[in-house]
């Protein structure tokens, strides 16, 4: 039992977090679970504690500190809240692995704090290499820790790399179902609601990244995100509408071979290989079957409808603090969004304002980041209509 992988898991009452546990619990001679988190589900995290005896738990939300401490009194569970336990639970000298299942810039902080800890990262939490791609991945090639991606492209793109470390890639496609909305116009978007776009034809996740996958803004942030993880530049770097959702995406190499990886949506995939990797664990997840999909179809994505593609290729190109506005900008605008304050289209002229008004920095530090993601915020929320 001593050799199980000691696993911390941010954000485990979410659509990810929930997953890995179901991975962790089929896999348990493999896994330990040393720390779980939530943003504010009281009930949940202390059920989760009960099956899996962390030996932490955090609730970022102050104000749930007595509801979590009371529900775990009988069992020798550590109980901690605050956004900056996040960050300390990580470093325990007990924890193997740290799996970001976090959603936002909120995961940015105990990223770090866990390489500097050299711990290595499982990452679900795409917009931390989306703020600060470049301080993040340097900080793990710094300390030796590995970024094991766990968002279904970059998983897809990492498992088609293994064993061709003395090959340079040409390109890279990343594939998008194209959402909810694949195929409409701008007048139709400009009448939908949120009950629509929470409604995605083949993933079933967290409202934030629906809603990004809506309006193709999770693409974009994809994007940034297999920039910094495989050491891309932007023009190495495409995306291909493939509506099935069967192949999570391919690689490209210089003699023009291309490999993919395939298999029926299901995150559960992606998290197993990044928690056992190098080993393929053996798993009951529901295999592939080709006859029920007789086609794969592939399209051009359209950035002239769902601009929030285009928008963050441009910051992508542009670098710098470039993807951390448009990062914030996009938080606002979805949390807007979802509480009807807002309309589809108006979240793209929020990110485009503060792209337009947010003062750039080129070589951005740590502290950059922080004042650009506040002064982004302060901006965006003056831009909502009141
Ligand atoms: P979710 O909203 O279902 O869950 C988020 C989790 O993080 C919850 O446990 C919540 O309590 C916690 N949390 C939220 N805000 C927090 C904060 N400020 N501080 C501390 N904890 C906080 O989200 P999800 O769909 O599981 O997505 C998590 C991350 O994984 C996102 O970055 C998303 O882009 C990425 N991702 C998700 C999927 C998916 O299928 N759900 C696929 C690929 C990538
Ligand atoms: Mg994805």
């Amino acid at each position: 039992m001593s050799s199980r992988k000691n696993i911390a898991i941010l954000g485990s009452t979410g659509s990810i977090g929930t997953q890995a546990l179901e991975v962790i619990r089929e896999q348990h001679s493999h896994f330990n679970v040393e720390v779980l988190t939530s943003n504010s589900n009281a009930a949940l995290l202390i059920k989760q504690a009960e099956e899996f005896h962390p030996q932490v738990v955090v609730i970022a939300d102050e104000s749930k500190f007595d509801e979590v401490r009371q529900g775990l009194r009988e069992l020798p569970i550590k109980v901690y809240a605050g956004q900056e336990a996040l960050a300390d639970v990580v470093q325990l000298p007990s924890v193997d692995m740290v799996l970001t299942a976090l959603v936002g810039y909120a995961g940015l902080k105990p990223t770090l704090k866990a390489l500097e800890a050299k711990k290595n990262i499982a990452l679900a939490n795409k917009e931390t290499l989306v703020v600060a791609g470049e301080l993040v991945t340097s900080l793990a090639t710094k300390n030796n820790c590995d970024i094991f991606p766990i968002d279904s492209e970059h998983s897809a793109i990492f498992q088609c790399l293994v064993g061709e470390s003395h090959n340079a890639v040409e390109k890279i496609y990343l594939t998008a179902s194209g959402g909810p909305f694949r195929g409409r116009d701008r007048n139709f978007l400009s009448t939908v609601r949120k009950e629509q776009a929470l409604k995605h034809p083949n993933w079933d996740m967290g409202a934030k990244i629906t809603i990004d996958s809506a309006s193709l803004m999770n693409k974009g942030l994809e994007m940034i995100e297999a920039r910094w993880l495989f050491g891309l530049e932007p023009d190495q770097i495409d995306v291909i509408v493939h509506p099935q959702s069967i192949i999570h995406s391919i690689a490209q190499f210089e003699d023009g071979s291309m490999k993919a990886q395939m298999g029926l949506p299901d995150m559960k995939l992606p998290i197993q290989y990044a928690l056992g990797y190098p080993k393929r664990l053996k798993s009951t997840f529901q295999r592939f079957d080709f006859v029920k999909y007789p086609s794969l179809t592939f399209e051009t994505p359209d950035t002239e409808t769902f601009r929030n593609l285009a928008m963050a290729t441009e910051a992508m190109i542009k670098g710098g603090n470039m993807p951390c506005i448009v990062n914030a900008a996009n938080e606002i605008a979805v949390a807007a969004f979802l509480k009807d304050q807002i309309g589809f289209l108006e979240m793209s002229d929020l990110i485009e304002d503060c792209m337009n008004n947010i003062s750039f920095v080129k070589h951005p530090s740590y502290e950059d980041y922080v004042t650009t993601d506040e002064e982004t915020r302060r901006k965006a929320l003056e831009f909502l209509p009141a």
